[in-house]
């Protein structure tokens, strides 16, 4: 029976990253997939000036990306993007709206009003980390797990990566490929989840030209800052090694004992 899946990121290029092969697995298995943003992403790292033109952007390749995985909908709740200070925490210069100064409380009603209208039977959140620690990202898991609390949604799962083979394939592309200075390895070794941690690892090799397309669709994230971009880096990977670290996307269910190991989002047992 088809079933809704919500997908709850913080900015345009968070699914690309972490969630695109499980959105484009679900979307070919016959469920509905929605796709809801924080933020329009305005105030990211681009060739182009921070700001509402750059929102509008992020916006179109948001939607791109979004119909390669085979998104039935795209939400943005509207907040504004908090962006990230030079040394990589909460930044001084902040728009009125900003995401990570919203009422949590008001924000999760905003996103459970979503998951009442998809009734939706799953949401995704990020690890209480917020992956790599980016503000916005943090929020997402406080407002998330509310919002799943208000509408009741039953299975909330929280998007991660094991960080054993991530730091493992790093270290292979560098072999090969000179990473710009300013893309520091040791910020991984603490990031993320740690493998014994995880319970569902989902395996979409086969969607990984669609998590492809979908990486490839954010192109002001690709190409703009000075150096590299992290998604630029990660374009840059052979396709073999590529579909090895990105043939699996990985979660953590917080009710489900530790050490289940699931293979596919809806699964209860093994
Ligand atoms: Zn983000």
């Amino acid at each position: 029976m088809p079933r809704t899946a919500v997908f709850f990121h913080a900015h345009p290029d968070d699914e690309a990253l972490l969630t695109a092969g499980t959105m484009a697995m679900l979307a070919a298995e016959g469920h509905r997939v929605v796709l809801v943003v924080a933020t329009a992403g305005e105030r990211g790292l681009a060739e182009m000036e921070k700001g509402e033109a750059l929102g509008e952007a992020r916006m179109r390749e948001l939607y791109k990306s979004a119909a390669a995985l085979g998104c039935a909908r795209v939400v943005c709740l509207d907040y504004g993007d908090s962006g990230l200070s030079p040394s990589g925490g909460v930044a001084e210069e902040r728009p009125d709206n900003a995401f990570i100064d919203a009422d949590s409380e008001e924000a999760a009603k905003a996103l459970a009003a979503v998951l009442d209208e998809e009734r939706a039977d799953l949401l995704t959140i990020y690890d209480p980390a917020g992956g790599y620690g980016h503000p916005d990202h943090v929020q997402v898991h406080r407002v998330g797990r509310r919002a799943a609390q208000i509408a009741g949604t039953p299975i909330v799962l929280e998007a991660t990566v094991n960080r054993d083979p991530l730091i493992r394939a790093l270290r292979i592309a560098g072999r090969f490929y000179r990473f710009p200075p300013e893309f520091d390895l040791r910020t991984f070794e603490s990031a993320y989840t740690a493998g014994d941690q995880i319970t569902h690892r989902v395996n979409v090799r086969k969607y990984a030209w669609q998590k492809r397309a979908s990486m490839s669709a954010h192109v002001s994230q690709a190409s703009g800052g000075e150096g590299d971009r992290t998604l630029a880096v990660l374009l840059k990977i052979p396709g073999p090694l590529y579909r090895l670290v990105f043939g699996t996307e990985w979660y953590v269910r917080r009710d489900l004992p530790p050490g289940t190991r699931l293979r596919h989002p809806f699964d209860e047992a093994p």
